[in-house]
């Protein structure tokens, strides 16, 4: 065994994927929503890492689940079996999901489970003879994950830059929902919404609907905007469109799904039921690595009765631990009403991001649902004037926030220049108003003191 301390330096770890050339905090415990250092420190988790953790560090219930599992069994094949953890965890979901939602397939992750939903939806079409349906129109600014496939339905250009041209695939963008960033002056969310869908439309004449496979979204932006909602009315004209020209509506709800905006699917809000629901981090809520696809009555019935069986499959497809943990974790939101806590909360929540932080003249927009939350800083509120991509801003803000005890998303300083430095929030559905509060307290100093560390004031 190495001699080396736990706590090491990058040139010390043998682990390529740490984040930090610094000695990091090794992770030894976590208590609702705080994770613990081997020092004892303890760190309020007010973002679940990225919107993972939505019932908190340690739950006695998904422990017993887990254990209980691999008393049981921990792996067969599910070209061999099925499970029981499995099959549950698909009812539960298919029962919470908007009418006429089946079926559901299990990968490991948000990543695989865009992959999944984007070759069932292919499949869809070859099944129907659609055959040139290839192409997908997904949105800029978004982040759909990172293995090739999904990184080239992703909108963000600084994820997407090192792979060119592996992720030029048939892939269009269109401008996404963001009334801060893109609504026009005197344009009411309506019009804004309207001119939006009318674009979209447009983008799909130009393409040829019936080269058309899919239209991929975020309901509300995560990791490239800030917790962003589209507009009243946007997904509902959005729906109509693809409908009409018979492209499928794929929601990737694989941070805001699952309860974290007040409702168990986000698309709830925008009074919309897609054909295909993409969700991961909420599910397992970090106790096991799972995601998973929702598809339509319809895709489902194309599929079982077409000559190619599913062809997208993982070796840990509806792998058993990971489903009794998310069966667990599901099954213990249901029980404690945690979805309608975070809807009541949810304003709470805002007016206290208001009173905390809204006077702040550097903070441009505070936005979000339920336990969602984002906060976008400006250098000049007038204008909206991003502070310098290069400044590092969103950086060191985590920096600052970590070493005060918090735990939060800070993104931003895209190569497109297109938005500015954002924090994203999305505790533990459990959180507590003074634990909300804590976060909001801390996360107000980390930004003064990163602002005074990288020279940057706002006007
Ligand atoms: N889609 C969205 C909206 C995401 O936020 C993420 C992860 N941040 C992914 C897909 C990819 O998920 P994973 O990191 O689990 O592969």
């Amino acid at each position: 065994m190495s001699e080396i301390p736990l706590r090491r330096n990058r040139a010390q770890s043998r682990v390529l994927h740490r984040a930090s050339a610094a000695e990091p905090a090794v992770a030894v415990g976590g208590e609702g929503c705080w994770l613990i250092d081997q020092d004892g420190r303890r760190y309020l988790d007010a973002s679940g890492g990225a919107a993972v953790s939505c019932l908190g560090h340690g739950d006695p219930r998904v422990r017993a689940a887990i254990l209980a599992q691999l008393d049981r069994v921990a792996f067969a094949h599910t070209g061999f079996f099925t499970n029981e953890p499995m099959e549950r965890l698909a009812d539960l979901l298919s029962e919470a999901a908007p009418e006429g939602f089946g079926k559901v397939c299990f990968v490991s992750g948000g990543s695989e489970a865009i992959e999944s939903a984007l070759k069932i939806a292919r499949q869809h079409a070859v099944e129907r003879g659609d055959l040139a349906r290839t192409r997908v129109i997904a949105r800029r600014q978004s982040y759909h994950g990172n293995t090739l496939g999904a990184l080239s339905a992703t909108g963000n250009v600084g994820r997407r830059r090192p792979f060119l041209p592996w992720v030029m695939g048939d892939v269009v963008h269109v401008a996404p929902c963001h009334a801060y960033r893109y609504r026009l002056p005197g344009e009411s969310d309506t019009g804004y919404g309207a001119r939006l869908a009318a674009e979209f439309e447009r983008e799909l004449l130009i393409q040829g609907p019936e080269t058309v496979l899919a239209f991929l979204a975020e309901p509300v932006v995560g990791a490239t905007l800030g917790a962003v909602p589209a507009v009243e009315g946007y997904f509902k004209a959005i729906r109509e469109i693809c409908t009409r020209h018979g492209v499928l509506l794929i929601l990737d709800e694989v941070m805001c799904g699952m309860g974290r905006t007040g409702h168990t699917f986000a698309c709830e809000a925008d009074g919309i039921a897609p054909d295909i629901i993409v969700m991961a981090k909420g599910l397992g809520a970090g106790y096991q690595p799972i995601g998973a696809v929702l598809v339509s009555d319809e895709i489902a019935r194309v599929i079982e009765t077409g000559r190619l069986g599913l062809t997208t499959g993982h070796t840990y497809m509806g792998h058993p631990v990971a489903c009794a943990a998310a069966l667990a974790v599901q099954e213990a939101i249901r029980d404690d009403g945690l979805v309608a806590r975070v809807r009541e909360m949810g304003p709470v929540f805002e007016r206290l991001l208001r009173e905390g932080l809204g006077d702040r003249p550097y903070v441009g927009d505070i936005r979000g649902r339920g336990f969602f939350r984002g906060i976008e800083l400006v250098a000049d509120r007038e204008s909206k004037a991003p502070f310098p991509a290069g400044a590092g801003l969103w950086k060191k803000i985590k920096e600052e926030a970590f070493a005060r005890g918090l735990i939060c998303y800070p993104g931003g300083g895209t190569v497109d220049g297109l938005s500015g430095d954002h924090v994203l929030l999305a505790p533990p559905f459990i959180a507590t108003e003074e634990e909300l509060a804590l976060a909001i307290d801390r996360l107000g100093a980390a930004i003064d003191a990163a602002l005074a560390a990288t020279g940057l004031a706002a006007a």
